[in-house]
């Protein structure tokens, strides 16, 4: 189902323990009228977790991403050109690109780097496009069922959403000439030539061939009406949705009533949201890409963050102060070798670019076995890097600095004391453990706390009061490097008490 190693969450073995046997169709839609966020990448992963589950007791599953292009755009996304206004009503899918990067329309724009992420992720998912379904004849079946069903439909909806429709609705959006879905109104269903009869906006009477896309259904027909036409048996649905009188509450009466389809097997979860920017949301331009977290983590990672403990609760996703502790958790929950995250940034801001320098800090630091695989090496360090660069607190800028920093004048007699003698005791060939203890005996030894002591290691190396694992990032930096820096607040002071 996906490459990804990750373990079957048990809510997800319980919900695939609740749906019936096989053959399972498993299905998340989402409508790319804007970027497609880490929220709605939460019910891919929620539906990708119980296709798995599924899978796992070996049912046969397919797993669909129902893009909904065929959608009229209802607002223009921020960041596109105030004109696009004028393709309000279109569908998403003959809208032209709001971008000069080659998209084959609005959809297309927004869909491309969220289906890239997915790739990214290897996630063995088939997409859909609705308008190619409409267009293929995929859903000419239950259009016909929706018009002749018409006032049934109609009265669920005044029912279970207490929604009056005005005179002449139909489940069915036909599109006129203009390109518009919306303000057409249908005069009459023509089943023989599988067309509607219908006046466009301007007061024209056209024509509409359901067979061919040339039009869809309303939104909440349409949910009911896809389950049957895929053979869904399974959806996620937001909470947006499910609340009452909600489109899932209209959808799943009509299944039953109106398409005689059983209702989907369903999970309701709840919204993510950026700590310290809020929730999600594309229409008022509050996105967070999967791409961007994929900058900053490994799929598997995004998968665990996304996902959290339970999706069915409402989570905070922390990219800066908790993201360190996240990783490490990540990984060694993984069972991979464990060097610390911070000691990553360390190390990537520090050597840039260059992964040699970068095995050899590591190694030094007593961290052997990350510097063993380059290649991977090399995508750590890339996360550490664009995490620095883009979401660390400033706490956790930690380049090693090329000269003594200002701060250092704020180091007292003792913490100065503490680090010439240090400088004079760091051997030869540094090894993190060994460095570590060192630090700390030196500390007793000269009556110094080692918070203050390690304070002054990190002021002088980082300008900062904190950093990582002090001993294997003592270890990783050459000797002499150290050895210099560390004696150099000691000439420092002299220095200083000649002036005065
Ligand atoms: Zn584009």
């Amino acid at each position: 189902m996906s490459n990804t190693s990750i373990a079957i969450p048990v809510w997800a073995e319980n919900v695939a323990a609740g749906l019936g046997g096989g053959p399972h169709v498993v299905v998340t839609g989402i409508s790319p009228s804007g970027n497609i966020h880490a929220g709605n990448l939460r019910e891919v992963l929620v539906a990708e977790a119980v296709a798995r589950a599924l899978r796992a007791r070996g049912e046969e599953v397919r797993f669909l991403f129902h893009a909904d292009t065929i959608d009229p755009l209802r607002k223009v996304s921020p960041g596109v050109p105030e004109e696009y206004t004028r393709y309000l009503g279109h569908s998403l899918s003959r809208v032209p690109d709001p971008g000069d990067d080659g998209h084959v329309s609005y959809a297309g724009h927004f869909l491309a780097p969220f289906e890239r992420s997915l790739r990214e992720m290897e996630m063995e998912i088939e997409v859909l496009r609705s308008h190619e379904l409409y267009e293929r004849g995929v859903y000419t079946g239950v259009t016909r069922e929706a018009l002749e069903n018409t006032d049934q439909l109609r009265r669920i909806l005044l029912e279970v959403s207490g929604r009056e429709m005005p005179e002449g609705w139909s489940p069915f959006q036909p599109r006129a000439a203009s390109g518009d879905l919306t303000g057409n109104r249908v005069v009459e269903h023509l089943p023989e030539q599988n067309s509607v009869l219908f006046v466009d906006r301007e007061g024209r009477e056209e024509t509409a061939d359901y067979s061919k896309g040339e039009g869809k259904l309303g939104w909440r027909v349409e949910l009911a009406a896809r389950w049957k036409a895929l053979g869904v048996t399974f959806e996620p649905f937001g909470k947006d949705h499910t609340s009452r009188g909600g489109s899932t509450d209209t959808a799943d009466r009509m299944a039953r009533e109106v398409f005689g389809y059983p209702v989907p097997g369903r999970y309701e979860y709840e919204w993510i949201q950026l700590r310290g920017v809020g929730a999600m949301s594309s229409s008022r331009g509050v996105t967070l890409l999967p791409e961007d977290m994929l900058r900053i983590m490994p799929p598997d990672a995004l998968r665990q963050m996304v996902l959290g403990r339970d999706p069915a609760r409402a989570l905070d996703i922390d990219l800066a102060e908790g993201f360190p502790q996240f990783m490490d958790d990540h990984r060694s929950a993984a069972g991979e070798p464990p060097v610390p995250f911070t000691h990553l940034v360390t190390v990537a801001q520090t050597v840039g670019e260059e992964p040699e320098r970068a095995g050899e800090m590591l190694r030094r630091g007593g961290y052997e076995a990350a510097a063993e695989e380059p290649e991977k090496l090399a995508r750590e360090l890339s996360y550490a890097r664009n995490w620095a660069g883009e979401w660390a607190p400033e706490q956790f800028r930690l380049g090693v600095l090329e000269e003594l920093p200002e701060e250092a004048g704020e180091l007292d007699e003792d913490q100065r004391r503490y680090l010439a003698t240090v400088a004079r005791r760091l051997p030869e060939e540094p090894e993190g453990e060994a460095v570590q203890d060192l630090l700390y005996s030196t500390a007793r030894e000269l009556g110094v706390k080692p918070k203050k002591a390690f304070a002054a290691i990190y002021t002088v190396l980082l300008g900062k009061k904190s950093g990582p694992k002090a001993g294997p990032f003592v270890a990783g930096l050459p000797g002499g490097f150290v050895r210099e820096r560390f004696s150099g607040v000691m000439r420092d002071t002299e220095d200083a008490g000649e002036e005065s």
